[in-house]
């Protein structure tokens, strides 16, 4: 039925942000057969101490405002999925991998200048890049995860390619 089917497209999304929710994407993923794309990983940078310093609902507050930031330099294939609480993947259909690297600096830049934070805070994010390539789905987000990993260890605030 109508309410069967609206009820099941609600469940790929997450309510909190609006992003795709890891069901959402897991369905998007499989959708996908051999399209190519980059996946560009993020990560809030010391995300648990806005937590800690500032209780869980202004977390929530600071990924809603991430959400939004992000999604105002994405396009029409661009699809943004919360893979896990503060972790998101932002799936770049046919954008080969200087492309996905130029919009993930864009959006690194953005959040840093970022000026509407709530409490005037000071927040960024991490980002692992990776071209499909023909690879497997799983292979290339493990690619880009490991990306991540590099961005945070060199530092955060950075954008890595694999
Ligand atoms: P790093 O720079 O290494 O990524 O540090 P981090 O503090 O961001 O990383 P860590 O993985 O240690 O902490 C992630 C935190 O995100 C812990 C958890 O409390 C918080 N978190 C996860 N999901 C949510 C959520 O939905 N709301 C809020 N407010 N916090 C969340
Ligand atoms: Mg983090
Ligand atoms: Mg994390």
């Amino acid at each position: 039925s109508e309410q069967n089917r609206r009820t099941e497209e609600e469940a790929r999304y997450d309510p909190l942000t609006g992003a795709l929710n890891r069901l959402g994407g897991e369905k998007l993923l499989g959708e996908l057969g051999e399209m190519p794309l980059s996946f560009i990983y993020i990560d809030i940078d010391h995300f648990k101490h806005v937590n800690d310093a500032h209780g869980h609902p202004m977390g929530d507050e600071v990924l809603k405002h991430m959400v939004s930031e992000v999604l105002r330099h994405c396009d029409a294939l661009c699809r943004l999925v919360r893979w896990g609480g503060e972790e998101f993947v932002l799936v770049c259909l046919h954008y080969e991998q200087a492309r996905a690297e130029a919009l993930a600096e864009r959006i690194r830049g953005a959040l840093e200048r970022y000026p509407n934070w709530p409490l005037g805070l000071k927040v960024t994010a991490s980002f692992g890049v990776a071209e499909r390539c023909g690879d497997p789905l799983e292979k290339t987000l493990k690619r880009a995860d490991e990306a991540l990993y590099q961005a945070k260890e060199r530092g955060r605030n950075r954008v890595e390619v694999d």
